[in-house]
């Protein structure tokens, strides 16, 4: 945050969504780093049915890193490139189900060294992390949007060659069934649900306010998660397909769920 790329992201991705219904949610955090601009960036496209389901991937990579050549190329770009791509299979048409809102957040990232690339633990990651979607979270409570939100779908880190989603236990257990589900009807079986985790991520402050969420994450990139927050987290490590993978599984998600009525209690 506050560099010339990560605005060059910012404009990136809001000249991508040119012509759409974009909303962008701008504040100032006070993080352990001082004060930042955080700019979180909405698109909206209607659906038919009353209802709200909610597609997020954090943009920001990692403050602390910022004097070395990290660029993030899994953790943060490969699902806000995701996001895009769901962006233009959703354009131009009324969905037939329920609305999907998109939300590319910002400060998802820890400002002080999170305990990776062999740096020491300053501060809990839930202390000094996820900025821009609590924020996110925080205004939808208070205008009473939140109410309306069906689901929370998050990517992180799922443009791994070696796809191997984690089953999340930080998440809603019905709604990681039901992408289970959607990976089983697509014959993606193979690349979910392996392994099982907990994961603290963006879906955090939407799991503390009732809304079921699944967090659609790798943790495990490179061995021992060897490329996580280090310069070799770059573009030579990924695959489209595994962006393929989890997008669709994401869409064959959000058709069940259009189709699930009523849904499960949260
Ligand atoms: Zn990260």
């Amino acid at each position: 945050m506050g560099s010339a790329n990560h605005k060059k992201v910012e404009d990136y991705l809001t000249a991508q969504l040119r012509g759409d219904q974009v909303e962008h949610d701008t504040f100032t955090a006070d993080t352990p780093e001082g004060k930042f601009t955080v700019h979180n960036i909405i698109a909206k496209f209607p659906g038919s049915k009353e209802g709200i389901i909610v597609i997020a991937s954090h943009y920001d990579t990692n403050y602390f890193l910022r004097k070395t050549s990290y660029v993030g190329a899994n953790d943060g770009a490969s699902s806000s490139g995701l996001l895009l791509e769901i962006a233009n299979q959703l354009r131009g048409k009324i969905h037939d189900g329920y609305s999907v809102w998109l939300v590319w957040d910002d400060a998802e990232e820890a400002m002080k060294p999170d305990g990776s690339g062999g740096l020491p633990q300053e501060m809990p990651f839930d202390q000094d992390s996820l900025y821009g979607i609590t924020h996110v979270a925080q205004t939808w409570q208070a205008d009473g949007t939140l109410k309306r939100i069906k689901a929370f779908l998050l990517a992180d880190m799922i443009g791994d060659a070696d796809l191997n989603i984690d089953r999340d236990l930080n998440s809603t257990p019905w709604l990681e069934d039901v992408v289970g589900e959607a990976a089983k009807r697509l014959g993606y079986q193979s690349h979910f649900f392996a392994r099982t985790n907990q994961v603290g991520d963006d879906h955090i402050p939407f799991m503390k306010r009732g809304v079921p969420c699944a967090d659609l994450i790798d943790f495990m990139y490179g061995y021992n998660n060897v490329f996580w927050h280090t310069p070799q987290d770059t573009v030579d490590k990924l695959s489209p397909k595994s962006l393929e993978i989890v997008g669709s599984v994401m869409l064959e998600t959000v058709h069940i769920l259009d189709k699930m009525d009523p849904l499960p209690p949260k």
